[in-house]
């Protein structure tokens, strides 16, 4: 044990997670530590990152964040949910929602009777029993008091960041401008003793939050931190991104494509689309991917194509010593289910649950070490599924991902699924069944019997209750304004571009 008190916390980085870290921090624990954050000007950050999942609210309540101001300065749209096209196979798509269809009894999920409606030839789609996966499909959207819908927000990264800079400093965080250059370990444990900064400066601390991004200076570089390399099961590991003009008012959800070795996403906000390719390079050249992706996009491109270049994994241990990586230092999964913010708000609700109220012990680490990687993996499981399950084989990139072994957990689970229709969500899994569902039938992975109560009803009465559903979530649709008007209403950008028009249901 180190014998340290943790009073001074220094967060190196100011991208998204840094400034999450931050606001987080200062919120809850403000009055009683000294928390730096340092930045540089001059090292860009990655730039990407503008979609988010629901439990981002989460983050937002405790940060006090006014929802209307806060969408308003980041130019902000909402999202219901991801459209994945071509993914199933070509031509095929489907919408994981944040929604939930229709409604579950205490015995099984309502999956099991839409089944067995399905094979009893009376349903349509599984999304046509679900609110939000309808209003995505109509471009529809309302914040509605109680019975609301379950959404999240596409945002602008670098607004995002420089909006929650604003709440932190008031609340006690000290920014500092510099280049970290080295970082300097106690001789006697190996703990950070200091960072030291291009012009000369040196911050010292008791507890250093590693937010470099890829760089990983402190938690990688200096500690020297191992990395569980996930491409065999998620092997894209380059991006390349634009920014481009708008050429319809925002949808509520976020595009992703599938080619042939890679997707697309599509992330519409106020005032532009911000645009990518994820590819595998061992599938795909760079000139390949430039091409593909400039001319598969709908508006002009306003930035410079941005290369990134990635590997999917994630750290040994994100806490080691009194250095704990948050972001994209701590590892990256892929962009797929928007999962990275949602993972740095885990990391700092970790951090803040397990803050040493004295000095550092190792129990605390390991338990806080187990306790984030057992989220991650189960993350992990979810975004290989997409891959896995899908009856693609027009590329060497998809039949690699359809024939490849996969993680025990997840081999379970689709079997599980394939033959009964059960699924379960685990303690501290992030995705519930209702996602785990969605994705599963829509990749193409039916299974082949409802649950046994089903057979309980008979037509009459299993009809009468799968139209009843379909019938409460058209009249709630049919309350809800286009997207682009409520947000116009809500909560427009001062920066959105004026006089766009506004398509009609
Ligand atoms: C292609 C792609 C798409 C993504 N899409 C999504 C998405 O849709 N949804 C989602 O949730 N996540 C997404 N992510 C992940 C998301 O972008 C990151 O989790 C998020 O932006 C946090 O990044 P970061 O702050 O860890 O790193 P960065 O943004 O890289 O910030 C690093 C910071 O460290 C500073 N820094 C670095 N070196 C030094 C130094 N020597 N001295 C001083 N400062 C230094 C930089 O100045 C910067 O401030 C995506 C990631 C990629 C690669």
């Amino acid at each position: 044990m180190n014998n340290q008190q943790v009073k001074k916390v220094v967060i190196a980085g100011g991208g998204t997670a840094g400034w999450i870290t931050a606001a987080l921090l200062s919120r809850v624990m403000g009055k009683t530590l000294d928390i730096t954050l340092i930045e540089s000007d001059s090292i860009p950050t990655v730039g990407v990152g503008e979609a988010t999942i629901p439990p981002l609210q989460t983050l937002h309540d405790i940060l006090g964040i006014d929802e209307k101001a806060f969408m308003a300065a980041t130019n902000a749209t909402f999202k219901l949910g991801i459209a994945f096209e071509n993914w199933h196979n070509v031509g095929l798509d489907y919408i994981h929602s944040f929604g939930f269809a229709g409604r579950d009894s205490w015995v099984c999920k309502f999956f099991n009777y839409w089944l067995a409606g399905k094979q009893r030839g009376m349903v349509t789609e599984y999304g046509d029993y679900c609110t939000e996966h309808l209003a995505a499909r109509q471009n529809k959207f309302a914040v509605l008091p109680r019975t609301g819908l379950n959404y999240a927000y596409h945002f602008d990264a670098g607004l995002y960041a420089g909006y929650l800079r604003k709440l932190s400093e008031p609340w006690g965080v000290k920014r500092h401008e510099g280049e970290i250059t080295s970082v300097k370990l106690r001789e006697s444990d190996g703990f950070i003793e200091s960072l030291q900064l291009a012009r000369g400066e040196v911050i010292e601390g008791d507890l250093f939050i590693d937010c470099t991004g890829f760089r990983a200076l402190l938690i990688g570089d200096a500690l020297g931190t191992g990395y569980k390399d996930w491409s065999h099961w998620l092997p894209c590991d380059r991006a390349l991104a634009v920014q481009t003009e708008s050429v319809a008012p925002p949808i509520p959800y976020t595009r992703s494509i599938a080619h042939g070795s890679g997707w697309q996403w599509r992330i519409p906000l106020q005032h532009r689309v911000g645009n990518g390719l994820v590819y595998s390079s061992g599938y795909m050249g760079d000139d390949e991917a430039h091409s593909l992706l400039l001319g598969n996009l709908e508006g002009k491109p306003i930035t410079e194509p941005k290369p990134i270049r990635f590997r999917t994994g994630t750290r040994t241990h994100h806490w080691q010593k009194n250095c704990i990586a948050v972001g994209l230092s701590s590892g990256f999964l892929e962009p797929l289910e928007s999962t990275s913010i949602h993972l740095i708000q885990r990391a700092v609700h970790y951090l803040i649950k397990f803050f040493p109220a004295d000095t550092i012990r190792q129990l605390d680490i390991d338990e806080y070490n187990r306790q984030l990687s057992t989220e991650i993996e189960y993350i992990r499981d979810f975004i290989i599924l997409h891959y896995k399950v899908t009856e693609r084989n027009d590329t060497d990139f998809w039949n690699y991902c359809r024939t490849m072994s996969v993680p025990d957990s997840l081999a379970s689970r689709i079997e599980l699924f394939k033959e009964t229709g059960r699924i379960f969500k685990h303690g501290l899994e992030l995705f519930g069944e209702e996602s785990w569902i969605q994705v599963m039938i829509g990749q193409g992975l039916m299974p082949k019997l409802p649950h046994a109560v089903t057979s309980e009803m008979n037509d009459d009465e299993l009809s009468n209750f799968l139209s009843g559903i379909k019938e409460k979530v058209n009249k709630d649709l049919a309350s809800l304004p286009i997207h682009s008007d409520f947000i116009n209403y809500y909560c427009r950008s001062a920066t959105a571009k004026s006089g766009m028009s506004t398509d009609k249901a």
